[in-house]
């Protein structure tokens, strides 16, 4: 029996809507209107006079969610506002406080884009390229459009709020959705978040910045116990949770289903009330990420405000609580508060008319430009852009033709269409060999139609296999197309985390495809370019030889094959540039010892009804905060493909370094020009890395502290870039003394195209220490760890 079923039994439980009628209306009938219905007044002052008018049993109410709809099962107890949203909030009609809906996701939002009353209407939600792509672009005011544009199907669907984004660390390239965050670094997390959230809730709805905090894989997600050192947790692992609640002050974080140092994240106060709100200063709500966590006072003690999707044993278990004066009422009037808050704002109580009508159009070429910009151009002998229409191309691998927008799970969309690449070579009439389509879409049909039913909604089937191919059809191709194209597509998702045989590493059947394609085509002095399809890191070392270009589309949403064509054939000029490091070997990446942990002594299948939640296990981040090129460029060990690295059709040069001062005093100002010294207009993305000292602490070799992208310019054009570094900006996190600290000596500012290609350097002193922010003496982990340093 699968989660969502054995889910759908707890619902019909007992977690129903009340269908009542709103009286809202009724309230302002004679002209009176309450303060807390005055939108003039504060949010604190209007939720202070709903307080007192709630019973003990509607303030409990408002802190579990209504329960959920299973995807593809008639639920007739319930019917949601929104249908195919992930869950909603408590209405009370009396005070007009409505009922809030959340639904995904990070790639767009999720819900059902048909629905059961067959009203002839479609609900299709544009599905955007997915987070890595949208941190490929080095681009926050892109992705900040982005944003708005989820946003604005969010409005104008009836939602509130998207549960979106999600920015986990791409510790690991197993882990199976990091599709859905954006990179290995914290700070290009935590910007592109920021930029995202500050897009969608431009139109006054309400992101969920997700999930907090150290939730890195799949495999026992909802028992296992991250153990991770005070110094990474600090500067990897909330550092861009800490930018994008700074920079965006989201209206709600959904804690995640790990234990974080012996605590669950949602019943961790240490992270949610200490460091979340009394030392970022968030103002918003926390909810607990879908069914999360094990006790529900617990929960309300910790500052995990809302219980998703809500059950009514977490009811009851509030309200004995209450009575036996186990929990205070006191701290769960402050978790309602927290929850008015937002729902004061929703469209849902201010009456927003929605219209079922987003800008799907406008949103869809939005995702052509993003997708375009988010492609990394991984190598390039000489064969791209595709400048000749004329030229015939053949495409081989079941990807050209099945073509995957984004991942599965809660982070996938009910999109209308995905264009596939041969699709966008076709629009832009390009010549695609017919033949051999015919051919591969009736494999990928019958091979389709084997496929197993799916045991549950989220279940991923088992990639078809490659295509057999002869080598004398192969041969045949290379003789009548000018040049081949391969893809190779890749899919991951919730419950499950990727594997090494035949996921990151490429198939056989797929490694004969290169191999073969590659051979017949040289054979007579033609060229071959491979397209990646892939959600995360997959190898590349062995076989990136055999081809002629490789191309890095990611998962790009439903226009992918738009944008993909546009950069094939020249129309967009690549800028996109890696968020997280290709390795040589898996085994070079420093958590590969560690992940995704291990079942502790003993420990038995956690059910939940008759479904395994797995085992209580630990995994411990020994590689403390080496993660990604941290590790690469501090011990020296080669990468296939560096953090930060892309290729364009043009070449730029970095020229006139220029800091503010020798010396740093309360900022650094760097100032930089890129000069495009190549012959095809493009853009750059150019990266600020920081040495430190490290002579009293540990550092990397050096950091990401700043980034930023240029215009198009047009070749021989240039353009000054500018940053800005404070203090925290040169900060490490000292966990002996909690502070964050910046040591004395001497520090390199190096500008990079990529963390292994600086451009150019500059040094400054730090006379002496700094106390940048003295902290909180939280998140010990509850076990020694054995970290791996520098010394
Ligand atoms: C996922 C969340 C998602 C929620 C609601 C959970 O399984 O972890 O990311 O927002 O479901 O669909």
């Amino acid at each position: 029996m699968n989660k969502f079923y054995t889910l759908s039994l707890l619902i019909l439980l007992g977690c129903g809507t009340e269908n009542q009628e709103s009286t809202y209306s009724d309230l302002n009938k004679n002209g009176k209107m309450d303060l807390y219905e005055n939108p003039k007044a504060s949010l604190d002052e209007r939720v202070a006079d709903i307080m007192p008018r709630l019973s003990l049993e509607e303030k409990v109410g408002l802190v579990v969610g209504m329960g959920m709809n299973i995807p593809g099962m008639s639920m007739a107890e319930r019917k949601d506002k929104v249908q195919g949203a992930a869950g909603s909030t408590l209405e009370l009609p009396s005070l007009g406080i409505s009922s809030i809906v959340l639904a995904d996701g990070p790639a767009g939002l999720r819900i059902d884009p048909v629905r059961d009353s067959l009203d002839n209407n479609t609900y299709y939600c544009t599905a955007f390229p997915i987070a890595t792509v949208l941190a490929s672009t080095w681009n926050p005011d892109l992705v900040n459009r982005v944003g708005q544009a989820m946003g604005n199907e969010v409005k104008e669907y009836g939602v509130d709020v998207l549960l979106a984004p999600a920015m986990n660390i791409h510790r690991n390239p197993l882990a199976g959705r990091n599709f859905e965050y954006f990179s290995e670094d914290p700070v290009l997390s935590g910007k592109m978040a920021a930029a995202i959230v500050n897009g969608v809730e431009s139109n006054g709805v309400g992101t969920s910045v997700k999930h907090f905090v150290a939730n890195n894989q799949e495999t026992n997600r909802m028992q296992i116990n991250t153990i991770v050192s005070e110094r990474a947790i600090r500067e990897i692992y909330l550092r861009g949770f800490e930018i994008a609640v700074k920079e965006a002050q989201p209206w709600t974080i959904m804690s995640a289903y790990n234990q974080l140092n012996g605590t669950y994240a949602s019943q961790n106060g240490e992270l949610l009330n200490t460091v979340l709100r009394e030392e970022w200063g968030f103002e918003g709500l926390v909810m607990t990420d879908w069914f999360a966590g094990k006790d529900a006072v617990a929960q309300m003690k910790a500052g995990n405000d809302l219980l998703m999707p809500g059950r009514p044993d977490q009811r009851q278990a509030i309200l004995a609580a209450v009575s036996d004066g186990v929990l205070n009422e006191a701290v769960l009037d402050e978790n309602v508060r927290h929850i008015l808050k937002i729902v004061l704002q929703s469209p849902s109580f201010l009456g927003y008319a929605y219209s079922d009508q987003p800008n799907l159009k406008a949103n869809a070429e939005l995702a052509r430009e993003a997708a375009a910009e988010g492609v990394v151009l991984l190598k390039n002998d000489d064969i791209l852009p595709l400048k000749d229409p004329s030229i015939k191309i053949a495409a081989f691998g079941n990807g050209s033709y099945d073509f995957i927008a984004g991942g599965s799970g809660s982070g996938d969309v009910n999109e209308a269409y995905t264009v596939s690449l041969v699709e966008g070579l076709g629009r832009a009439k390009y010549l695609v060999s017919g033949a051999l389509r015919e051919d591969y879409q009736k494999y990928i049909a019958q091979e389709k139609a084997k496929q197993p039913e799916k045991k549950f909604f989220f279940e991923l089937l088992p990639p078809i296999a490659e295509r057999p191919l002869q080598k004398a059809e192969i041969a045949a191709h290379a003789n009548e197309s000018d040049l081949a194209l391969i893809t190779i597509g890749r899919n991951s998702g919730e419950f499950q985390d990727r594997t090494l045989e035949g996921d990151y590493y490429l198939t056989d059947g797929e490694k004969e495809l290169i191999r073969n394609v590659s051979a017949a085509y040289h054979a007579v002095d033609k060229k071959v370019v491979l397209v990646l399809n892939i959600g995360n890191v997959i190898e590349t070392a062995s076989w990136r030889d055999q081809v002629d270009a490789i191309v890095l589309a990611w998962q790009g949403g439903q226009e992918a094959g738009n944008a993909l064509a546009d950069v094939l054939i020249g129309a967009v000029n690549p800028s996109g540039k890696l968020p997280t490091t290709f390795p040589m070997a898996y085994e070079d990446i420093l958590s590969t010892k560690n992940f995704p942990g291990e079942a502790l002594p003993g420990a038995e299948e956690v059910m939940m009804g008759p479904m395994s939640l797995g085992k209580a296990s630990e995994v411990v981040y020994e590689e403390g905060i080496y993660v990604g090129y941290r590790y690469f460029t501090t011990f020296g060990v080669k990468t296939a493909y560096p953090f930060g690295y892309g290729l364009s059709y043009t070449s730029f040069s970095y020229d006139g370094l220029a800091l503010g001062s020798e010396f740093f005093q309360e900022r650094m100002f760097v100032a930089v020009e890129v000069i495009n010294t190549g012959d095809t207009q493009g853009k750059e993305s150019v990266q600020l890395y920081i040495t430190a000292p490290g002579t009293s602490m540990d550092k990397p070799a050096l950091e990401l502290k700043a980034f930023s992208k240029t215009r198009v310019l047009k070749p021989g054009e240039r353009e000054a870039l500018n940053f800005s570094l404070d203090a925290r900006d040169l900060a490490s996190f000292d966990s002996d003394r909690s502070v964050w600290v910046v040591e004395p000596g001497e520090y390199s500012v190096k500008i990079g195209a990529s963390s292994e290609d600086i451009r150019a350097e500059a040094k400054f002193q730090v006379v002496e220490e700094i106390i940048v922010e003295k902290v909180n003496k939280v998140l010990v982990p509850n076990r020694a760890i054995q970290e791996i340093t520098r010394k």
